[in-house]
């Protein structure tokens, strides 16, 4: 029998009325787990529990903070086998790879760095006249709304710097993947104190009703700039404080005479990464004529040796992509930019068959202008764009309302760091791209985003700043 997944409120499983079938991308055929349908009456309960938690939580030590954080890390350690296959079956990536094994350590990973993070009380002043000291202070009860690309380790980056900073969660998972992050929150939230973290799973009136309720005092949103914007304005009224992290659609260019040789593997990772789903992923790349034909060969020379299949199979790299609306996306893109003239050099077609893999893809002879160059793909497919001129090169990188990553390729450090220091994003990379740590702050500028996650500036956001000015 299907298994139906729960909820978590108040630290207990919560079943619905109604449920829905979660079907894996790389077999549509295949059910792989019922959703509780989630109801605005679960998400008041869970509300409730967690502003109850937060009575207690709030006035936790350092040190118990730090436990919890690092409990989590030890949990999805100790079920990272049982997680990694119920991502791969939900979201379609693979096991191997930089697919669901690596998600989950991921997550260990993150919550155990978090741990170690602190933001101790400041002495501003301390005079004759004065001693001014800055607290940091939990906001409250932080609602988190995930996307479906990478599920679970968004999830933890939501959560865990608002428990580290002394908050409470109720979090919404992405309707499209929920089982894998309902589980793993069952499975922590027994380890933790009841009502620390809340998971209601349901679809997106979900997510604008936490975003609207006056009980939460911060959202924490990834997902897409459209709903960013519904998130940012139902968030008024109350007035939250909000990290956005959005779409992104990040140019690579590669500066006059770069051999693509040494770069070809980082190049393809770092557009590829997670069949492309990924926001901060290169997705769309700059290249001088003079080495546009061997950079479109090595790229698709270095396509062919990866294999893409159902993520179960253990030589399989790379996976479908995770729902039919992305599916049928990515498929216009690609016939929209080969009605416009360009050139499709490798993949370019749909598989076939009842599942949601489209191949690999590189478009060559393409303007900015095109669909495929001047919105997010979010799919295996990167356009190549020819350039004559470094200075054209970047006012086209630029020119856009996304601002979450970029890239130069180069061979000369001074001439990358030049245009490193012209391109208008969150993150730029010299010769390397879609790289992230938990000590190095991520976020995006103009419509990609607002706030960063990650780091004590990540930290911070899930914080007030409360200053005591004493007179001496
Ligand atoms: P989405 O915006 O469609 O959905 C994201 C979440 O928002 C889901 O949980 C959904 O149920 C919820 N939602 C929908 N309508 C809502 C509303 N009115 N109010 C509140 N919540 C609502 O995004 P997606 O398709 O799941 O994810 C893909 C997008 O996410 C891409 O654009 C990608 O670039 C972006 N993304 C950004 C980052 C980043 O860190 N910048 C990371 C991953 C994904």
């Amino acid at each position: 029998m299907t298994k139906k997944y729960t909820m978590t409120i108040g630290g207990e499983p919560v079943a619905a009325d109604d449920y829905t079938e979660i079907r894996n991308p790389a077999d549509t055929s295949e059910v792989v787990g019922l959703v509780p349908v989630g109801t605005m009456q679960h998400l008041e309960q869970a509300v409730s529990a967690a502003r109850e938690a937060f009575k207690r939580w709030r006035h936790s030590s350092d040190q118990e903070r730090v436990e919890a954080c690092q409990t989590i890390a030890k949990v999805v350690t100790d079920n990272a086998a049982e997680l990694a296959t119920l991502l791969t079956q939900e979201q379609g990536k693979p096991l191997k790879g930089m697919g669901s094994e690596f998600e989950v350590g991921g997550c260990a990973g993150w919550a155990a760095y978090t741990a170690g993070l602190s933001l101790p009380m400041k002495v501003l002043e301390d005079s004759e006249a004065s001693k001014i000291e800055m607290h940091r202070e939990p906001l409250g009860v932080v609602g988190s709304i995930t996307p479906w690309n990478w599920p679970l380790m968004i999830a933890i980056w939501h959560v865990v710097p608002g428990i580290r900073t002394g908050n409470t969660v109720v979090l919404k998972p992405s309707p499209f993947t929920p089982l894998s992050t309902l589980r793993m929150f069952e499975l922590i939230s027994a380890a933790l104190p009841k009502g620390l973290i809340n998971v209601i799973s349901g679809g997106d009136e979900l997510g604008a009703a936490l975003s609207e309720h006056a009980g939460i005092n911060k959202i924490v949103f990834t997902g897409s700039i459209a709903t960013g914007k519904k998130v940012m304005s139902s968030a008024a009224p109350t007035l939250k404080p909000l990290t956005l992290e959005l779409g992104g659609n990040d140019p690579g260019i590669m500066l006059p005479g770069t051999d693509p040789a040494p770069f070809v593997e980082r190049l393809y990772w770092g557009s590829m990464i997670n069949s492309g789903q990924t926001c901060g992923a290169l997705k769309r790349l700059y290249v001088h004529g003079s080495d546009y034909d061997a950079t479109c060969k090595a790229l698709v020379d270095f396509a062919g040796n990866i294999p893409m299949g159902n993520g179960m199979d253990e030589t399989s790299l790379l996976g479908p992509l995770q729902n039919e609306r992305q599916f049928k996306r990515v498929i216009e893109l690609v016939d929209d930019a080969r009605a416009a003239g360009a050139k499709v050099l490798c993949g370019g077609k749909a598989t076939g068959g009842s599942n949601y893999f489209y191949p690999v893809t590189f478009v060559a002879d393409i303007e900015d202008g095109t669909r495929l160059v001047d919105e997010e793909q979010f799919g295996p497919v990167l356009p190549i764009v020819r350039y004559s001129d470094v200075d054209d090169a970047v006012r086209r990188a630029n020119g856009t309302i996304f601002g979450l990553g970029a890239s130069v390729w180069g061979n000369d450090s001074d001439a990358t760091a030049k245009v490193a220091a012209r391109l208008e994003a969150g993150t730029v990379y010299v010769n390397k791209h879609a790289e992230i740590a938990p000590h190095v702050p991520f976020g995006g500028i103009k419509c990609s985003g607002i706030g960063v996650e990650f780091g004590e500036e990540g930290l911070a956001a899930y914080t007030s700043i409360k200053v005591i000015n004493a007179a001496a």
